[in-house]
This record gives C-alpha cells, structure tokens and sequence, in this order.
C-alpha cells in the first residue's frame, strides 16, 4: 500500500512542478540540482572526487564504460558490479524476474551478451517511474484497460505498473511470434507498447486481414523509429504512434500528444554533445535530478539524437526530431585522396526508402571501408539493384570510389535483439 501512496505523492509533484515552472525549467533544476548535489555524498566515486564547487560542469562526464568500470564506487547502495550482473542474469535464465538486493531492483539494460549495463532502482525511484509514465505514456483513467507489453526480460519495474486499472500481459520476444500474435488477438489490449520491429509485424498481420486489433494507444520502445514506419504503422492503427525514449532504465523522453519526443527537463538536465557541423546532432549527456541509488551525472549516451526546434503543442522541453541509432552505427569510408569520410546512418536510410518505394525491409551494414553488405526485401525482383545504384551515387558525391557491394540474402536481424538497419559491424559493438 505504502508504495501505491509513493506513486500517488510523485505523481502530484511531477504535474505541479512541471505545470508551475512550464515557462522556465531551468530554475526548477537548479533547484533540484542543489538538492542533489547534496545526497550525492552519499556516493563514493563523487565524494572521493572531492568537486571544490557545486557546479555541475565540473562533474566529469561519464560514459558507459567509466560508469560500469566505478559502478561499486558510483552506486549508494553498497552493492557490488560481480553480485548485481549475477542476481540480474540468473532472473533472466530463470524468466523470474523479481531480482532484488537489498530492497533494490537490479536489471540489465542491454542484451545478454557483449557489453551489459547493469541498473539499480529503490523502491522510490521505481514509484517515481510509474508515476511519470502514468503522467506521460500511458496517461491516467478511471476505465480498467489491458495493457499488451512485448519485453525480452521483465522487470519488477514494469510489474509496479500493475493495478486494478491496469491489466499487465507481457509477451516474451523470444517466444514464437505467431503464438505471440494469436495470444494478442485473444486479449484484445487496450494498449500495445513494443519495438518497431514487433509493431511492424502486429501491424502486417492486421494488414493482410490475419487479426483483428482495435487498441486505442500503441507506444513504441527500445529501438530506433524511422520517419516511414512511423507513418506505416500510423496509417495501420490510424493513431498517433506514441514513443518512449529510455536508458538504464530512467525515462529520458516521452511523446507529446503530437507525437514529438520531449527530453523529461523537469527532472533531467540535457547538456549537448554536437557531432556535426551544422550542430542539430548530439550525444545527449544527461544529468538525473531524482536518481540516486546509482546517481546518473553527466552520463554521456551514444545516440544521435536530432534536435527539433519547436513543437506545436508549446512546451519548453526540448523536442526531438529523430533518435538515429548509435554513433557506432555511423559508416566509415575513404575517399580517392584518402581522407576518411563518415556518414550518418540516416543519410543511408533516406537514399534507401527513396531509391525503391515498394521495399518492404532492409539492411545494411558495414564490415570493412571498402565493403558493405546489403540486404532488400521487396516483392520487386528490381530493387535490389534500384538501391545498390543509389547507394553507389550517394558515395561517389563523396568521391568514394572503391566500395563493393554484395548481396545479403537472408533478414540479418535475429528476434530478440535490437533491430538496427543499418549497421557498422567493423568495431566491437556494445
Ligand atoms: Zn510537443
């Protein structure tokens, strides 16, 4: 019960916060970041890095790597790196996920193998993640719905959802998609919240008549939303595709009602790492005004995130234009003098979709400068060669010349890990 009067007190805070400084955010975080500042003492890493301000520019800035390599010095919670990867990887074997050390959830925040993340929550911050996405995902109603939640590990994070006016049916990823799909036609949700690559298919299966859903929202997560399936599956579920935007488990953006992502900057400060030019593409670094079992400070992601300037519904949040996958993604190349050249995979998906309207899928990805390999599924026999010509013109306007490209034949994405179309494989990916 205690927890259920948490969620209720984080729920009216974050709404009359974010409804009193919803003209200048800025003060409420300084505000909190005070606040903050000051339980981070509890933290070794930042007490024994002694900052002689309170600014938070002079916090270092970490990434995955660093905050994974200091995690027992970083979390408040005494718990070690060795037990917490154990307690959260044993739940994922078993599929019982209620992993907790000292009343803190531990979870992993990527696939099960390469580079995990590992994530701890306190029973508060988990209250305060239903509370906003209650506030900002799935909205609050008085009418019970069911709620259809495709996951590759469940959490006891997303268990807290849970209530007598939210039915809760997860759907394991893993599991074979046409029980998946048959289960789902069954239950017949209210809201469905899954990654492109699964509301792709929900959505080709009410397409070509196979079931019949009717959910009055769907919410999209984990993987990257392309402007096309966006407008795919906008056209299928004729609704506004909602999406959430998340990493070790804080909830970093959510959709307005025009369905625009916003950074949460009531309870995050978002600093900015260009990387290009014209400096709409960045590196977020967040800063988590709340969290504090595992304080998140300048914590720098991968992603390249592009910036949108305004966003009709009003708010000052900062507003996304399109998260295009991770900077391990961007394509490397020479050109005729030798220069290195890189390429944004966005570039690539727009020369794609465009080369061949009718393609129904693709991939490509990269396994050395010189070679890239290209996979096409199309009920067109010519498409392949549609997009190879366009991908070879887009490289010769950068003067590279030398780049063969062969055929992949069969869909490169395995179901249950993240779906990313294009692909640089040439480095040790996370
Ligand atoms: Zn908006």
């Amino acid at each position: 019960m205690l927890f259920k009067v948490k969620i209720v007190y984080f729920f009216i805070l974050l709404k009359l916060s974010k409804w009193f400084y919803s003209t200048d955010f800025s003060r409420l975080q300084k505000r909190r970041w005070n606040k903050q500042v000051k339980r981070l003492r509890q933290s070794y890493f930042y007490k024994s890095n002694q900052y002689s301000s309170k600014k938070l520019l002079d916090f270092p800035i970490v990434n995955k790597a660093t905050f994974m390599e200091h995690f027992d010095e970083i979390n408040t919670c005494g718990i070690n790196l060795k037990d917490a990867l154990n307690t959260a990887i044993n739940a994922e074997y078993s599929r019982d996920f209620s992993p907790i050390i000292n009343g803190i959830t531990v979870g992993l925040s990527t696939g099960t193998s390469g580079n995990k993340g590992c994530f701890l929550v306190s029973e508060n911050e988990r209250a305060l993640w239903v509370a906003c996405v209650l506030d900002r995902v799935i909205g609050f109603s008085f009418r019970k719905r069911k709620v259809a939640f495709f996951l590759r590990a469940n959490s006891n994070l997303y268990e807290s959802v849970k209530s007598r006016l939210l039915e809760f049916h997860y759907f394991d990823i893993l599991e074979n998609q046409d029980e998946n799909l048959k289960k789902l036609k069954d239950l017949q949700p209210d809201i469905i919240v899954a990654q492109p690559s699964l509301l792709l298919l929900i959505a080709s299966g009410i397409e070509k008549g196979n079931i019949n859903l009717s959910p009055t929202q769907v919410i999209s997560i984990a993987e990257v939303l392309t402007p096309e399936d966006k407008s795919y599956l906008e056209k299928i579920f004729r609704q506004t595709i909602h999406q959430v935007y998340q990493c070790t488990e804080g909830l970093l953006a959510t959709t307005c009602r025009f369905g625009t992502l916003h950074f949460n900057e009531d309870f995050l400060i978002i600093e900015k790492h260009f990387v290009n030019e014209e400096q709409n593409k960045f590196h977020p670094i967040i800063t988590d005004l709340f969290r504090i079992s595992q304080p998140i400070i300048r914590y720098e992601l991968n992603d390249i995130v592009t910036l949108k300037n305004s966003c009709a519904c009003g708010s000052k949040m900062m507003a996304i234009e399109q998260i295009e996958g991770r900077s391990d993604d961007i394509l490397l190349f020479y050109d005729i003098a030798n220069n290195e050249v890189k390429l944004f995979p966005d570039i690539f998906r727009r020369t794609i979709v465009l080369a061949d309207e009718i393609i129904a899928d693709y991939a490509l990805i990269q396994n050395a400068p010189d070679s890239l390999g290209l996979y096409i599924k199309s009920e067109n026999t010519n498409s392949f060669a549609n997009v190879e010509l366009a991908i070879k013109q887009l490289l010769l306007d950068y003067n590279i010349k030398n780049v063969t490209i062969f055929k992949i034949t069969n869909d490169p994405h395995l179901v249950g890990t993240k779906k990313r179309r294009i692909r640089n494989d040439r480095r040790k990916s996370d």
